[in-house]
């Protein structure tokens, strides 16, 4: 047999133990845009944090897969503390999340009474227990104008999403000095590199990019900042054939399905994601197979964390 054959029998073989396994257990896969394509592929639903959570909330699975990072998985057994969370890798972490930690906060909290706290979603169930409204790229906006008239605000974890927001709303807030290791890399020097490069491009940036708030990125006309499904949305709508695109390279896969005649052009193509990459087809059908790398967030906590999600999901 040729050795070119074996991967794609095995995943022949996977795929069909996949589709036995989740309808025998009543499983749904839940997937992130930056998962590998080939686990993407097989997901029930794909989507963003936003996205993801609200699934997670209304799905009747008795097991969640989460082929994304632990944060999510928690976030998932959070809302839906009567199912299963599975992660195919425990190893599967985010440099956002862990740039601060529920003690930490509440230490942040405590030198600012009064304070109103926002979290981006990408944190552990300590930190949003801690927090008072959790907030997603789709709708940080939203969240902060809904409470600044009311209160000071403090924003955690991510620095450039906040300094982002900051500057659109012109609503002064705290914020914490935390950042992804991932979308650090796009600076305002990276991207105007490459928009000069392609001078007809349009140029999609998420707002957790480090050069998102520099006015010459963020005034340019050529730049259309949003969350992961707002990139994905105006890669299709978009009258420019090429698109710069400035996040994680996996949001590609979707891109191309819904924008197939564009080129896309990643702006930094090695600034990829370790952590969302541990998913494979493989682990995936482990996993489920042996119900393992469970990550279950206790019913006090949950209920704790519960209430700033609730929040969020309330406004949008
Ligand atoms: S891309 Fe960044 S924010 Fe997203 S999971 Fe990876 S480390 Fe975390």
């Amino acid at each position: 047999m040729s050795s070119t054959k074996a991967p794609a029998q095995d995943s022949k073989y996977l795929l069909e133990e996949l589709t036995e396994l989740r309808h025998r257990k009543r499983a749904i896969l839940l997937g992130h845009y930056y998962a590998n394509p080939e686990v993407q592929d097989v997901c029930d639903y794909v989507g963003d944090s936003l996205g993801l959570s609200r699934e997670a909330a209304k799905s009747e699975a008795d097991i969640i897969v989460f082929c994304g990072v632990h944060f999510m998985a928690e976030t998932a057994s959070i809302l839906a503390q009567d199912k299963r969370v599975l992660l195919p890798s425990l190893e599967a972490m985010c440099s956002l999340a862990n740039g601060i930690t529920g003690e930490q906060l509440a230490a942040w909290r405590e030198a600012h009474p009064g304070y109103f706290v926002i979290s981006y979603v990408n944190t552990t169930a300590d930190v949003k227990a801690y927090t008072d409204c959790c907030c997603t790229s789709s709708n940080a906006l939203q969240v902060v104008k809904r409470y600044a008239p009311d209160h000071r605000l403090m924003f955690a974890p991510d620095r450039n999403l906040g300094r982002y927001i900051r500057l659109q709303t012109g609503i002064p807030m705290e914020l914490w000095d935390g950042a992804c290791h991932v979308h650090n890399e796009f600076t305002t020097a990276v991207i105007t590199a490459q928009m000069r490069k392609y001078p007809e491009a349009r140029v999609l940036v998420h707002p957790e990019s480090a050069g998102a708030s520099e006015d010459e990125i963020r005034n340019d006309p050529r730049v259309f900042i949003s969350s992961t499904t707002g990139m994905i949305n105006e890669a299709a709508r978009c009258a420019e054939r090429q698109i710069l695109v400035v996040t994680e390279e996996g949001v590609l896969h979707k891109m191309r399905q819904v924008a197939p005649e564009k080129e896309l052009i990643l702006v930094a193509p090695t600034a990829q994601c370790e952590h969302m990459k541990h998913a494979t087809l493989q682990s995936v059908v482990e996993c489920l197979r042996d119900e393992k790398n469970e990550v279950r967030v206790a019913p006090s906590l949950a209920a704790r964390a519960r209430v700033s999600i609730d929040r969020m999901l309330e406004i949008g």
